[in-house]
């Protein structure tokens, strides 16, 4: 029988199949993701979302990491179809930040309690022909917050990467959004994607922790997104954000018809499943405080674009929603954690996460020996959130 013409009993069964098979972390099929990522009827969605919140709850407890987030400069020399900041729209608050208000900000978030400052910018010819400045802008954040840092300064050359890396980056945000070539043209227009997701690889080889991102309700296909999961995978991500499109004024897709929560949320349940060690946000961007809940309750674990109120930055998705409320702050989202049986991460638990993440990609790009006494300590103290290999290191190294 033909899993598209499942009904009732069988339906339910072969949905229960996935779900067990996700709960022991076998992989799941092509076929299994795109079953996923069809269901539209309540209880099966809720069954999904049980069963991401489960595998959250495995590897990171009741915590939940908080990123703050700086748009530092509104100003863009690319024409992204759906992006409000494109260069050649006139409708969004433009600016560039000083050093001082940026890292102002910085310690300001710093105190409120996240833990990663995500610096980003839009591409901007100005930093884009100065790269000493933006480098100049993570050394100082780093040294004033000693917190891990976020860049998404867009696709930058590899001497760049290198400085970054240098001046204290640990995380390269570069979303491609989608991974059918035909759309990422109409999306992206004139941006090269091969050199796009190059600039990731090279991110990652050198020891960066990636972000990948993806639309939704941009005219991606299930099948378009059951492949983008498993590029993900190939390019070894350790942190997958998905979105909703939100159509924005003065845009060729002003009056794209937006598209409800759905996708994404199914998206964000389905990444858990498939990537369940992983950090998935929950972005206030696209709904505010109001539609963090359900973002949690689909199985995130990390939540971003926290922006102090009143200090005249913008968010992505919507620039202004939430910000000047205070409802995007650590404290804003006290309420929605609780209800959701979550708490705040601590530091060092982030701290360690990140460490964590970058010893293994580090082993993974031989660049260090997993028989190295100095990462088996490191494993040792993060048990949490081992892969089987580190578990097997550990095991060889305890045992
Ligand atoms: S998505 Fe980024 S690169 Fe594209 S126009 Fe917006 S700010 Fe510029």
């Amino acid at each position: 029988m033909k899993v598209g013409s499942l009904k009732g009993e069988d339906s339910k069964m072969y949905l229960d199949k996935i779900l067990q098979k996700s709960m022991e972390e076998i992989e799941l099929s092509d076929k299994e993701i795109k079953y996923l990522l069809e269901q539209t009827h309540e209880e099966n969605i809720n069954k999904i979302f049980s069963t991401a919140r489960g595998l959250r709850k495995k590897y990171f407890g009741k915590k939940v990491f908080l990123y703050g987030f700086i748009y530092f400069s509104t100003y863009c020399k690319n024409d992204c179809n759906f992006c409000y900041f494109r260069g050649s729209n006139t409708k969004p608050p433009r600016y560039r930040k000083s050093l001082n208000e940026i890292i102002t900000t910085a310690k300001k978030l710093q105190k409120s309690g996240v833990h990663l400052i995500d610096l980003t910018m839009g591409e901007d010819s100005y930093y884009i022909n100065n790269t000493q400045k933006l480098v100049n802008i993570v050394s100082k954040v780093k040294k004033e917050t000693e917190l891990p840092i976020m860049v998404s300064p867009g696709v930058v050359n590899d001497e760049v990467i290198d400085e970054l890396i240098y001046a204290g980056a640990d995380w390269y945000a570069l979303y491609q959004e989608t991974h059918n070539k035909v759309l990422y043209e109409k999306l992206r227009a004139n941006q090269d994607y091969d050199l796009r997701f190059r600039v990731k690889k090279y991110a990652r080889n050198k020891g960066m922790l990636i972000e990948e991102g993806l639309l939704a309700g941009v005219g991606n296909s299930v099948l378009n997104t059951v492949e983008s999961f498993d590029i993900m995978k190939k390019l070894n991500v350790s942190q997958i954000r998905t979105m909703t499109f939100i159509p924005q004024e003065g845009t060729p897709m002003e009056n794209w018809k937006q598209t409800n929560f759905l996708s994404e949320l199914l998206n964000i349940a389905v990444m858990r499943l498939i990537f369940p060690n992983l950090l998935i946000p929950a972005s206030l961007d696209v709904d505010g405080l109001k539609g963090l809940e359900e973002r949690l309750d689909a199985g995130a674990n990390v939540i971003t674009s926290i922006i102090p109120p009143n200090d005249g930055y913008a968010g992505v998705a919507n620039a202004s929603n939430d910000i000047n409320e205070g409802f995007r702050t650590v404290e804003g989202i006290q309420e929605t954690l609780a209800r959701c049986g979550l708490n705040n991460a601590t530091l060092d638990e982030y701290k360690n996460w990140v460490e964590n993440q970058k010893l293994k990609i580090s082993i993974e790009g031989g660049r260090i020996n997993d028989k190295s006494t100095d990462y088996r300590w490191k494993i040792a103290g993060n048990r949490n959130c081992l892969s089987s290999k580190e578990s097997r290191v550990l095991l060889n190294f305890t045992g």
